[in-house]
């Protein structure tokens, strides 16, 4: 066997690359646990690569991970080392089952649905399909009405959410996480009842039911036997931002654990806000009737010396921590920057001057990205590349799916497949001129009682203060159209209204036409809408969509979709209290771990260079009695005086611009030119 790729790892990697692929049983559980950047990612697509090359199936392996983007890196990984190794790469992109959780879960349930009692076509709902679905159930219970107070619809899905997802009992969830709504638990539980129900009447599913209902099919011994045999290897990575109800699932898909490998780092558990425990990777070794061999890996290729230092200083006074040591042989002389400005715009100037200086200097855009805590923090630096002309893509902020034109024309095709969706069907209805709440939700009454929903649109009664336009909607969702002509048939029936909705109708036209592009890409209207609402694409700086391959852009970020990435040069903007820590975030020494561990991860994506902006004005929305409030910031908690010396400490304000030092202009009265105007 050709295994030459081996001899580039370190011996950690290695044991950890092949252990147990040498008998012919399935490999005991295996846990991974280290630190940033020490190739725990490399580890696992050569992991796969060798279980590859060794003879396994592909169609027989399920790796795992937390975005699409990261999963596709993997495949492509993987066969980039088996091409090398053996002359002809394993198709591990197509093959392989690769992607999220959740995308696994659609998938798995899609593929199942009449045997579980699922209707085949379901839709899926994003968190703002089920806030809304979550308001009409609030609506239907009278709960919005009487109760002035009642948790609003987001509340109420985080509540939600965070319940199924660690599976502890409300009371408990409410308690811990939203003591402010424990007055309404008796509510609640009604209106999740409500919400349910809601659910599987119209035949839908959010994100996690994706999980839930995998987790529940599992419980059942044939099919969780039935399912478990699918695979004979499963994989995942960052598996320290999974959640209990993952863990569960795990445990049921492979009861003695063979055939598993999680790699994970404690110290970059970053998702506890979404339900995440880190008590996942640590209960590992002892989850399964075969317990697991765990193996460290030490040494950082990722970032020179003194970055490490930093970031390992930082993380050093974390008081929950599965201790482990990182070292680095890359030599660095800089140190990270601590950039002091005066302000969060003069923070946006100092990094784009710096970025586009070291672009002149040979470091591509691409090589160096912005990380940020929140989208909205994003705003001036986006202000400032835009004014500039350097063109950028944003992860993990606002989605293309989130404009109101792409969530209309997704609807169409939604309530076309599925007639039952009311989510979708209140807003595609009330598109429709002189349609408002009431009629929509008469017709979509209408079409419930109807044995074929998708049938009955033409014998629905039109609603009376209706438009001509009515007919052209019913022939909309009765004309038959194969994939992806069908998505043409949507958009030609939308199109017209965009007009009327919307100002800017020209640019919206273009949007759509894109998601038509990219609609052709798949094979069904099921693919296209799953994969779209589990991972919707990215905005970026220019409405034309998505950069060219071979265009250069920098990279803006939210740490969170940072994850398991690394740029030559990262920086960091608002390294202070307020933002890391979050002034929400400091409530419990839990949550405020986990804010420290934000920062590490965001520091741990450099290769090269590291800096950190310090805007001593940083606006703060504290929603205090008087309403938002300035906070003066201070240097983040997490660098304290005694680790100060890991960093350059830089003061920076902008060079006087050239005007100020040209000599006033003679004054002029304007006043007496206005009067001599009129005489
Ligand atoms: P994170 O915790 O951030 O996800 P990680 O542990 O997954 O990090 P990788 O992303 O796999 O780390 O690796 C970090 C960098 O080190 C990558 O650029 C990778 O190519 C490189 N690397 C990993 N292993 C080796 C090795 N044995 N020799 C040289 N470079 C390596
Ligand atoms: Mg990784």
């Amino acid at each position: 066997m050709a295994t030459a790729y081996l001899d580039k790892l370190n011996e950690q990697q290695r044991a950890a690359v092949v252990f147990g692929t040498d008998g012919p049983d399935l490999p005991p559980p295996l846990l991974v646990i280290a630190g940033a950047g020490s190739g725990k990612t490399a580890m696992l697509a050569h992991r796969v690569a060798h279980l590859l090359v060794g003879g396994a199936d592909p169609r027989r392996i399920l790796l795992m991970t937390f975005s699409r983007r990261a999963a596709s890196e993997l495949t492509r990984r993987v066969e980039r080392i088996t091409a090398a190794a053996t002359g002809s790469p394993v198709a591990a992109e197509a093959l392989i089952w690769s992607g999220t959780f959740h995308a696994v879960g659609a998938r798995l349930l899609r593929e199942h649905a009449l045997a579980i009692g699922l209707h085949p076509d379901f839709s899926i709902h994003d968190r703002e399909d089920s806030a809304d679905l979550m308001n009409l159930a609030r609506h239907g219970l009278g709960l919005s009405k009487t109760e002035s107070r009642f948790p609003t619809k987001g509340t109420c899905l985080a509540i939600y959410s965070r319940t199924v997802n660690s599976g502890a009992p409300l009371a408990e969830v409410l308690r811990e996480h939203f003591p402010w709504c424990a007055g309404s638990e008796a509510q609640l539980k009604q209106l999740f009842g409500a919400y349910v129900a809601a659910k599987q009447a119209q035949n839908v599913l959010d994100y996690d039911d994706l999980l839930l209902a995998w987790a529940q099919v599992m419980t059942a011994p044939d099919f969780a036997a039935h399912i478990g045999a699918t695979w004979d290897h499963v994989l995942i990575d960052e598996y320290q931002d999974t959640n209990r109800l993952q863990a569960r699932i795990l445990t049921a898909l492979k009861p003695d654990g063979r055939g598993l490998t999680v790699v994970g780092d404690d110290a970059q558990s970053i998702y506890a806000f979404r339900a995440a425990d880190v008590r996942n990777i640590l209960d590992f070794p002892d989850s399964f009737t075969h317990r697991a061999a765990v193996i460290a890996l030490e040494r950082n290729y990722r970032s020179t010396q003194p970055i490490l230092a930093a970031a390992n200083a930082v993380i050093a006074a974390a008081s929950e921590r599965h201790a482990k040591e990182l070292w680095s042989d890359r030599a660095g002389v800089e140190k990270p920057r601590l950039v002091t400005v005066g302000t969060e715009a003069l923070q946006a100037r100092y990094m784009v001057d710096r970025i586009l200086a070291d672009r002149e200097a040979g470091m591509r855009l691409k090589d160096q990205a912005v990380l940020f805590r929140t989208s909205s923090h994003a705003a001036q630096i986006e202000a400032e590349l835009t004014r500039r002309n350097v063109p950028y893509v944003k992860f993990g902020g606002l989605k293309f799916l989130d404009s109101a034109h792409v969530k209309d024309l997704l609807s169409v095709l939604r309530l076309k497949r599925n007639p039952r969706d009311r989510v979708a069907g209140f807003r595609v209805l009330q598109l429709i001129p002189g349609v408002g709440p009431t009629a929509a939700g008469r017709i979509l009454d209408a079409l419930d009682l109807a044995t074929d929903p998708r049938a009955a649109w033409g014998d629905v009664a039109p609603p009376p203060r209706a438009d001509a336009s009515w007919t052209d909607f019913v022939a909309a969702m009765t004309t038959e159209a194969p994939w992806p002509a069908a998505i043409g048939l949507a958009r030609g029936w939308y199109d017209p209204h965009l007009d009327r909705i919307h100002e800017d109708a020209e640019a919206r036209r273009a949007d759509l036409l894109q998601l038509e592009q990219i609609a052709a890409g798949y094979l069904s209207a099921e693919a296209f809408l799953t994969e779209l609402t589990l991972d919707p694409p990215d905005a970026t700086s220019d409405q034309a969509g998505v950069p060219l391959k071979d265009e250069d852009y920098l990279i803006l970020s939210t740490i969170h979709s940072a994850k398991g990435q690394e740029w030559r040069s990262v920086h960091i903007l608002n390294a202070v209290d307020g933002c890391i820590p979050s002034d929400l975030g400091t409530g419990s020494t839990h949550e405020l771990e986990e804010e420290r561990r934000l920062l590490y991860v965001a520091m741990t994506r450099a290769k090269d260079q590291l800096t950190l902006g310090l805007p001593l004005r940083f606006y703060v929305t504290q929603q205090t009695r008087n309403g938002d409030r300035h906070v003066y910031a201070m240097r983040t908690r997490f660098i304290p005086s005694a680790i100060l010396d890991r960093f350059e400490a830089v003061n920076w304000s902008p060079a006087p611009v050239a005007s100020e030092a040209r000599p006033a202009p003679a004054p002029i009265d304007i006043a007496a030119n206005m009067r001599a105007m009129w005489g």
